[in-house]
């Protein structure tokens, strides 16, 4: 069965060389747009492209503001610290994520709390986060403490799986009752869509990457997207080190961050929106096939639900246990066809291994389960 799903993915991609999971592709306006920013002499954090990047972002998304960063990974921590994150505090995101999620968190200083995900879009679950609060929380003029650790929970950052929504209305919902922010990491949820809202427009504030391996690129990079006016003047303000504007005066009113997307970033940024219908269609596309293939042939492909447009950022099988799962890894990347599990549990990695935690069943089920297969742009 591997051989046959092998030879599928060399027709799919329509050659015998090796096949990466995603590499990016520069089919636009990349060379002449970092040309022009050469010859500018303006590479760095000031420029057009930032600004013209920015404008792109909020139009494409639909939200109100976007704050260029130097990648996805710094947007998160600075959406937390907008959020209000102080040291101590707890900010609830799930285990299965990747790293940068419960990065970000640390670098407020603050404890990320994991809870479940659900099967079926392997994001946050309602369910467990109210069943969490339900049994752990208690409301204490209008915040909410943890009362097995005495701190209080300030946040909560759902994650959209390999751009697949994840319940975000009802996480919000849940939030809202006991006085939390939500942040979402839209990381990989470029060009995804809920009932027609792109996603990371839903919370409070959102960060979105454009690292190398995401749906489009920068080199490196990101952007956080809200709707509140004030949040977006301060993201502006801390991630270019909190420097008050002013014709020739050093002053700082806080201590901020070189957090800023430096315009050759943003030249390379601009090239690559200008095609995102285009990479959103080939990988949906390749999905569908995808989709198809494995229908035939018995394995669980992970579907959009409905009410969505997935980018389907990272194809993603279901299989049948974790030795099935070793099998195909190894035979696959044998024949030059990149496949990858699925993240390990937060939980279970030294630096969070103390971090208070829910019930993980649906997390460990998938993280013994899931493998991602080449989808990159063709
Ligand atoms: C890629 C990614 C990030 C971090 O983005 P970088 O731009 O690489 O820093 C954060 N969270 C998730 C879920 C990601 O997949």
């Amino acid at each position: 069965m591997w051989n046959k799903t092998i030879d599928f993915i060399k027709k799919l991609y329509q050659t015998d060389n090796f096949i990466p999971l995603h590499a990016p592709v520069f089919f636009g306006n990349e060379k002449k747009y970092l040309n022009e920013c050469i010859d500018s002499t303006f590479v760095s954090s000031v420029g057009k492209f930032v600004d013209e990047f920015e404008h792109k972002l909020a139009e494409y998304t639909g939200s109100k503001h976007a704050i260029v960063c130097v990648n996805g990974t710094n947007a998160l921590h600075l959406a937390l610290l907008l959020a209000g994150v102080e040291q101590n505090d707890e900010v609830i995101t799930q285990a299965l994520t990747f790293v940068a999620t419960a990065n970000a968190i640390s670098y407020a200083n603050a404890v990320p709390v994991f809870i479940d995900v659900d099967k079926d879009t392997m994001g946050l679950s309602p369910m467990a986060l109210e069943k969490y609060l339900q049994e752990n929380a208690e409301i204490k003029q209008n915040e909410c403490f943890n009362k097995s650790t005495g701190r209080r929970i300030k946040a909560c950052m759902p994650m959209h799986t390999f751009g697949h929504a994840c319940r975000i209305e009802e996480i919000i919902s849940i939030c809202k009752k006991y006085h939390i922010e939500v942040i979402e990491d839209a990381a990989e949820a470029m060009g995804s869509f809920y009932k027609g809202q792109h996603l990371g427009t839903f919370g409070l504030l959102s960060a979105i990457s454009f690292n190398g391996n995401k749906i489009m690129t920068t080199g490196g990079g990101g952007v956080i997207l809200t709707n509140d006016q004030n949040l977006a003047k301060k993201a502006k303000h801390l991630s270019t080190q909190a420097k008050i504007p002013h014709a020739w005066d050093y002053a700082h009113d806080h201590i901020g961050y070189n957090y800023r997307m430096p315009n050759i970033n943003a030249a390379l940024g601009m090239a690559q929106i200008e095609q995102i219908d285009t990479f959103i269609q080939d990988k949906r596309n390749t999905a569908k096939q995808y989709s198809e293939f494995f229908k035939e042939n018995d394995i669980s492909f992970f579907n959009e639900r409905e009410n969505e447009k997935s980018n389907y950022w990272l194809n993603a099988l279901i299989l049948e246990n974790q030795e099935q799962r070793n099998d195909f890894l190894t035979v696959s990347n044998k024949a030059g066809v990149m496949i990858r599990p699925i993240w390990k549990l937060m939980n279970t990695l030294t630096m969070f291994k103390d971090c208070p935690k829910g019930d993980l069943s649906n997390s460990q089920w998938l993280a013994d389960r899931v493998v991602n297969i080449p989808s990159g742009v063709k």
